[in-house]
């Protein structure tokens, strides 16, 4: 057991987790480079972790390169077992994550414990269920008998995560790459690392043989560079944002290793009059939950112009009743945004919205009232957007929505596709066959119609810059492998 044994800590005594786990036990950094982690909702320095350098990542890379011979010769029962043995241990332990991640990001409680930390165990229970059944073998075909397709694992996986839903990401790559007999160096992120420490702990307990599983805490210039530019990582797979994907890509060129990309995305929510009366609240929710801090999130509603100034004084109702709260406290409030850093970025925003002439009906700039200290915003919505405006086409990253009205569905289509990302769109129409229709039209990895949410398994990526990857079900299995062709391999043998 390490010294990220608990998460308990008081403002006064900084929790320490300088340590990173590489070949099956903890061991201090090569050098020390101390960090704090803040947690937003006080301003306060939580934990000090270390950020890792050149000999940490090499150390961890040469640990998964070791046992990855061995790992992925290991029968594929077994890996599930290790696998089951860790979602009994991530159960028993979800009240502890769920601290870890309000504590690093500011989710609030009900939140962590219902949402962000569960979607570890969910994820990890459907790609168990995903790779019981799947097959690492096949016939290329009833004409060439005698050609088999093998699917085998990729190799040692580099794996670099972001803050907003820590836990999903992390396990939306951990679980199958190790399921499928890769062993791999994860790098959670730097500014919520807390999360990552106490997974390692649990992937520890689970047994898992030394090697297969490393975790190196630092920076995208640091450990995320080092890795993304090692000979020896066979492929990277990165959640972030899109400045750091290109940087990714841009790095791991040299060395010809696959990159699998989820980043960003400025997500439209396509309200037509005859769309269920709840949609448009229900989307303003949507959009603030995670305090606007999801890469799915729907922060452009487009509204059929017949029921424009009623959504709009809905819209603005649900940000008014949206409270905002610490963290630490129950009830449904939403928490803080992550980090001074995005506070300020998302000032900047609101500013820009006023000044490019958007009208702001709820919300605005600066701190809610009694709210001085923490890194809190006012739930925001503009209305009369124009799709040429700058809160129009950034990703915040925060509790701000852009009404934009329309006449017709061509219309609606292309301002919706009018943007580099397409990871989610939303649909709201009671008539089926223009949501259908519609659905077919727009430029993104994942559309959801009138509320529906996308099924266990289903896959999570996105269409040009919000990346290249898919997460989730046999989809998010699949990157981890290589695909071999070979002929001469008799079928009855
Ligand atoms: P970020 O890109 O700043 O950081 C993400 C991770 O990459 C961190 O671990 C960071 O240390 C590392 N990193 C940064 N620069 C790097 C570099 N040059 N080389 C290697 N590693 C580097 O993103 P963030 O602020 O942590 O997360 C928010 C972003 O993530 C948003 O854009 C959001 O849309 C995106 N996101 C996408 C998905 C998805 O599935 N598509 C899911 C969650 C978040």
């Amino acid at each position: 057991m390490s010294d990220t044994a608990t998460n308990a800590n008081t403002a006064s005594t900084p929790l320490d987790r300088r340590s990173f786990y590489i070949n099956g036990e903890w061991v201090a950094p090569a050098t020390a480079n101390d960090f704090d982690v803040i947690n937003p909702s006080t301003e306060e320095v939580c934990a000090v972790i270390s950020l890792g350098g050149q000999a940490d990542t090499d150390a961890a890379v040469a640990a998964a390169k070791e046992a990855f011979p061995a790992w992925a010769a290991t029968p594929h029962a077994e890996r599930i077992a290790k696998l089951e043995r860790l979602l009994e241990i991530y159960v028993a332990r979800n009240d502890e994550m769920a601290d870890a991640i309000s504590i690093e990001m500011g989710a609030p409680a009900a939140l962590s414990k219902g949402s962000q930390a569960t979607a570890g165990s969910w994820h990890i229970e459907s790609t168990i269920n995903e790779l019981r059944n799947f097959s690492f073998e096949e016939s290329l075909g009833d004409h060439a008998p005698d050609n088999a397709i093998l699917y085998e694992p990729i190799g040692v996986c580099a794996l670099i995560t972001p803050w907003n839903w820590p836990m999903n990401q992390v396990t939306l790559k951990v679980i199958p790459a190790v399921g499928v007999g890769c062993t791999m160096v994860l790098k959670p992120s730097e500014i919520a690392p807390l999360s990552s420490a106490l997974f390692a702990d649990m992937m520890h307990e689970a047994g898992f043989p030394p090697g297969v599983f490393n975790m190196v805490q630092g920076d995208g210039i640091g450990v995320g560079t080092q890795l993304s530019g090692h000979a020896d990582v066979d492929m990277v797979s990165f959640t972030g944002s899109t400045r750091a994907g290109v940087a990714i890509t841009k790095n791991a060129a040299d060395s010809v290793k696959r990159v699998a990309l989820e980043l960003g995305g400025k997500g439209a929510n396509i309200v037509f009059a005859d769309a269920d009366p709840k949609a448009v609240v229900r989307g303003a929710r949507h959009c603030f939950n995670n305090t606007g801090q999801s890469c799915n999130a729907p922060t452009r509603m487009l509204v059929e112009r017949s029921i424009y100034d009623d959504a709009v004084t809905a819209a603005a109702e649900a940000a008014q009743q949206t409270q905002v709260d610490a963290a630490d406290k129950d009830g449904r409030h939403i928490g803080p945004v992550v980090s001074e850093q995005q506070w300020d970025k998302i000032q900047g925003l609101i500013k820009a919205g006023e000044a490019e002439g958007a009208r702001l009906v709820a919300g605005g700039s600066g701190r809610p009232d009694g709210h001085d200290v923490g890194y809190f915003v006012k739930p925001t919505v503009f209305a009369d957007v124009d799709p040429s405006m700058t809160i129009a086409n950034e990703e915040i990253f925060g509790p701000v929505l852009s009404i934009i009205p329309f006449d017709t569905e061509e219309e609606a289509v292309a301002i919706a596709n009018d943007t580099p990302y397409g990871l989610t769109n939303y649909v709201q129409t009671a008539d089926q066959d223009r949501a259908r229709r519609i659905a077919r039209q727009l430029r993104s990895g994942m559309v959801e119609m009138n509320g529906q949410p996308r099924g266990a398994g289903a896959p999570f990526g996105g269409y040009r810059q919000s990346g290249n990857g898919r997460e989730g079900g046999r989809w998010g299995v699949e990157e981890f492998l290589e695909v071999k062709s070979v002929s001469g391999w008799n079928p009855t043998d």
